[in-house]
């Protein structure tokens, strides 16, 4: 568990954009395995789904798309 987030330097008075809930496609390079899930991108373009690994215990060999 990553504990940065709770850090908050540089905080303006701008308006915080509401992280944006987006559909995210995953496929599987190693088995072809593909999930949907829903994701949360935040103000850096970084999709968070909380996916961990495949059922064949990849966790870094992905094809990731979002969908609309
Ligand atoms: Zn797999």
């Amino acid at each position: 568990m990553r504990m940065d987030t709770l850090t908050c330097e540089g905080v303006s008075d701008e308006v915080i954009v509401q992280n944006q809930r987006v559909k995210v496609h995953i496929r599987c390079k190693k088995c072809g395995e593909t999930f949907i899930l829903r994701g949360v991108r935040d103000v850096k373009g970084n999709i968070e789904t909380g996916f961990k690994r495949c059922l064949c215990d990849n966790e870094s060999d992905f094809d990731i798309e979002t969908l609309q």
